[in-house]
């Protein structure tokens, strides 16, 4: 039988980057991976196939450009669905062979097939050829991630209603779309729709959405996708959703109703715990199939069980996952750590892109702490008329009485990757001065972090 150090489920950023983590720390790992190659729902069916749609269909439809040409400018005429996904496929396969790569180079091994605790340390794995391999391990990473929320009354059929995972395999592009939940997936492929001329409804149950972000920042988000046509229904809870005369059709409660070519469902996903037959390792998921650990050292209620990533639940994010498997293996494998940054950022992938770092104004407010904010728009900067940007803004939170930089929150093209700014200075404990006294480069959108902090120092108490 073989036998491990650690004997990591699944092949995500979580297992990935724990197992790596592991090896690199001399230690004898094996990956257990159920999909036909390894990445995840990551590379799979997640972020990287989203985002290289959302880069797609932004050169295609010459979106960028369109403040300078108008809204009829277009690089191609005429998208269809296969122009959407050839990208798709070369992006996944460079993603899988450096994996593969960063496996084979740390002497990681992998194995393909589902597995299984028989007892807390042994799994089975049932292989593609009905194989069943025992393997015993020391230490355990369960790092399953999630799969998408299929309730029985959506009818689900991979031709008009879909979920997340298999709206990749769009057979065509539809002239309407109907997409059931606000959260991050259904807002990124609402927008990524609209921008490529689809009519796009989002229903969302709540009355609000994007309730971890600044209000300010999710209002001025929330007006440009109804500028462009995106219609928003909150506080609309679905009644019954149905497939009829070629069409979908959500009928709320109350009884309005919306048609549409297609349909997304996005409302939720559940840890894939399901099959691992848990309670034979003494585990026991919640009724989401999570489980829960110790933030701190991503221990599970069986100590030598660790889990991170998706199947953890919040924030769900491959940027957290990954860093949830490195420090899981560091502990398990007593490896000092320095203590964890205070603040992680969140990207929101949407068109336009979000990003948020830090204490919203609403935490700040209830926190009680005396602040002043800073305001900028894109179409301030240089850089923003050179882009033809008419929409995006940042918004930098700044404490009274030590001038210490609490949030920035952007909305706008490039906000995933401005963001980085505000967070070095955030986790670094800067103060507004940094901003102010700094020279940025000319011309660039970083230049906003100026223009906020300067409008913050305009209304801030004199030193
Ligand atoms: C549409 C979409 C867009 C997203 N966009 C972003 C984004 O822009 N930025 C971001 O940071 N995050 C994004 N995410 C979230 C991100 O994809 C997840 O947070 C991340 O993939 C979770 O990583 P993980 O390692 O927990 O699990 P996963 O990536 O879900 O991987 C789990 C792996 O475990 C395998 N597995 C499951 N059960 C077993 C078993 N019993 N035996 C063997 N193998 C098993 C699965 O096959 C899978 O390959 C997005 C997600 C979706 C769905």
């Amino acid at each position: 039988m073989a036998k491990y150090d650690l004997v990591v489920i699944g092949s995500g950023p979580a297992g990935r980057r724990g197992a790596i983590q592991a090896a690199k720390l001399g230690h004898s790992v094996l990956v257990i991976e159920k999909g036909r190659r390894v990445g995840g729902v990551s590379v799979h069916t997640g972020t990287i196939p989203s985002k290289t749609l959302r880069e797609t269909v932004l050169n295609l439809t010459g979106w960028r450009e369109r403040g300078f040409y108008g809204r009829a400018y277009r690089v191609k005429k005429d998208l269809q669905a296969k122009d959407l996904m050839l990208r798709l496929h070369k992006t996944l396969d460079h993603e899988v062979d450096v994996l593969e790569h960063q496996f084979a180079r740390n002497g990681v091994h992998t194995l393909q097939g589902a597995a299984y605790f028989v007892d807390p340390g042994h799994v089975e794995v049932k292989t593609c050829d009905d194989e069943t391999k025992t393997i015993e391990g020391e230490r355990f990473l369960i790092a399953v991630g999630s799969r998408p929320y299929r309730p029985e009354h959506v009818p689900f059929d991979g031709k008009r209603v879909f979920d997340s995972d298999d709206i990749l395999e769009l057979p065509y592009l539809p002239r309407s779309l109907t997409v059931v939940g606000a959260g991050v997936i259904g807002i990124e492929y609402a927008t990524i729709f609209s921008a490529l001329d689809v009519s796009v409804c989002l229903v969302e149950s709540r009355t609000s959405m994007l309730d971890f972000v600044d209000r300010e920042l999710v209002a001025e988000f929330t007006h440009e996708l109804r500028d462009r046509g995106l219609a928003i229904r909150l506080g609309a809870k679905v009644d019954h959703i149905e497939v009829s005369q070629g069409q979908t059709l959500v009928v709320l409660e109350g009884g309005r109703q919306m048609r549409a070519d297609m349909l997304l469902y996005a409302a939720g996903r559940m840890g894939d715990t399901g099959p691992l037959k848990l309670d034979a390792c003494g585990l026991t998921p919640d009724n989401r199939g999570r489980l829960s650990v110790d933030p701190k050292t991503y221990q599970t209620a069986v100590p030598h069980i660790y889990a991170a990533g998706d199947v953890i639940g919040f924030p769900s994010l491959a940027s957290t996952s990954m860093e949830q498997g490195r420090i899981a293996a560091c502990h398990a494998f007593n490896s000092a750590l320095p203590p964890s940054p205070e603040f992680y950022p969140y990207g929101i992938y949407a068109v336009p892109e979000i990003s948020t770092v830090g204490m919203t104004e609403e935490e700040v407010r209830e926190r009680g702490i005396a602040f002043e904010c800073g305001v900028a728009r894109f179409r301030e900067t240089s850089r923003g008329h050179i882009m033809g940007i008419e929409h995006g803004m940042m918004k930098m939170l700044f404490a009274i009485d030590d001038r210490r930089l609490l949030g920035v929150h952007i909305v706008g093209e490039g906000a995933t990757e401005l963001i980085h700014i505000g967070q070095a200075v955030l986790n670094l404990k800067g103060t507004l001065e940094y901003f102010v006294e700094n020279t940025f480069n000319y011309p660039t959108l970083a230049e906003a972090y100026k223009i906020a902090a300067l409008d913050a120092w305009n209304r801030m108490p004199r030193l």
